[in-house]
């Protein structure tokens, strides 16, 4: 297919992007991580599932420099932009650090892009930039809003800024694509998601619960207007997603224009719904207790996915009992995550 960078490559999403790469043999793949939120044994991981190792440069894309080498060097004909600080609570309490890492980071990759002539970039966003939607199913027509976070502003601003080279240049060629809640884990269980001290995300959480190492899960809030009181969103298996990034950049290399998808499955899922699944493959069932609402949180929302099923001929394959089985099978495997520092 092509020669490609993946930012923050290392990562969650990155990761099992870079596996759905490596699947096609004309694929080159060179991941860029400075490894601030991932661990350099996920190439190990890679490798032991495509029999393939990617390139591997270790640099942070706030290194004008040090993109500029790499871009030279490698010369890819796309790049897929993951890295970036993704934490909504801590952008709350560090919102110069998120700017300087998403939004300034983002700008020195673009130049260096612009320096070394590539042209196609495909880019993380989320659903986050909708705001507060009008309607719980959200089109791609939903009005992009001021973020309700400094983390929802920085994808905010990247968008645009992406929006306004393309505008100037209208040989670039850039797909947004806007993730709702991504989960899951690859089928192999040598990959999964791996975050850093307690996790505030239910999914992670809700792992770390069916293996022992926290106590119980806390359902932020029971008496929303939802049919069994607890939020609805729309979760997408992160294999489901990592496809979705084949499907754009192709798109993106032989369509060029100005895209924006939603990458979500089209429908929503309670909390309630998630433990219910998960406990119908344990044991011993996930011990839960009913909290407060948590601060901030939407009551409903999941994507309106038809854009990308007639545009990119895409749509999920995974269902919610394939989300927990793939949670449940890389915790159990990897309880204390990848090992390394
Ligand atoms: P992640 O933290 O697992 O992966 C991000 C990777 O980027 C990490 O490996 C990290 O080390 C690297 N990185 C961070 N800052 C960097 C920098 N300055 N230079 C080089 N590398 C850097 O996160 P993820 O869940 O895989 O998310 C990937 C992207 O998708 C992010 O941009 C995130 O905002 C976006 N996104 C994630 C979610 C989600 O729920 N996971 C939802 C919507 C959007
Ligand atoms: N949630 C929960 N307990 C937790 C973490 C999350 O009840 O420990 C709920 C949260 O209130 C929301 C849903 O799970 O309704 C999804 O939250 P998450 O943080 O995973 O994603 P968000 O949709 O907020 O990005």
């Amino acid at each position: 297919m092509a020669n490609i960078l993946v930012t923050g490559g290392c990562g969650y999403i990155g990761s099992h992007t870079v596996v759905e790469l490596l699947g096609d043999p004309s694929c080159q793949v060179t991941i860029l991580d400075n490894l601030s939120n991932s661990k350099r044994s996920v190439l190990d991981r890679i490798e032991r599932i495509t029999s393939r190792r990617p390139g591997f440069v270790q640099a942070d894309i706030r290194d004008g420099a040090a993109l500029s080498r790499a871009l030279g060097e490698i010369r890819p004909d796309a790049v897929i932009h993951f890295a970036g600080l993704k934490a909504v609570g801590e952008s709350c309490q560090k919102p110069l650090e998120y700017y300087d890492n998403n939004v300034c980071g983002s700008l020195r990759l673009l130049e260096a892009m612009r320096e070394h002539g590539v042209k196609n970039i495909v880019f993380s966003s989320s659903a986050t930039v909708y705001g507060t939607p009008a309607n719980p199913r959200i089109p791609e027509t939903e009005p992009v809003k001021r973020g309700n976070s400094p983390y929802a502003q920085t994808k905010v601003d990247i968008e645009w800024m992406l929006e306004d080279w393309h505008r100037a240049d209208s040989s670039v060629s850039v797909c947004i694509l806007r993730y709702f809640n991504p989960v899951g884990a690859h089928q192999s269980g040598l990959m999964g998601e791996d975050p850093l001290g307690i996790p505030n995300n239910l999914m992670p959480y809700i792992a770390q619960v069916s293996v022992g190492r926290l106590p119980h899960l806390n359902i932020w809030g029971n008496d929303y207007p939802t049919p069994d009181g607890t939020c609805i969103r729309d979760y997408i298996h992160v294999v489901d997603l990592a496809r979705g990034h084949m499907a754009a950049l192709s798109h993106c290399l032989n369509r060029p224009g100005l895209y924006a998808y939603n990458l979500g499955a089209g429908r929503g899922i309670s909390v309630q719904q998630i433990v219910d699944a998960y406990n119908a493959i344990l044991e011993k069932p996930i011990s839960y207790v009913y909290g407060p609402r948590r601060p901030g949180d939407i009551a409903e929302y999941y994507a309106d996915a038809t854009k990308a099923a007639e545009e990119l001929g895409w749509r999920t394959e995974h269902g919610v009992e394939d989300i927990v089985r793939d949670t449940y099978r890389w915790q159990k495997a990897n309880p204390e995550g990848y090992p390394g520092d």
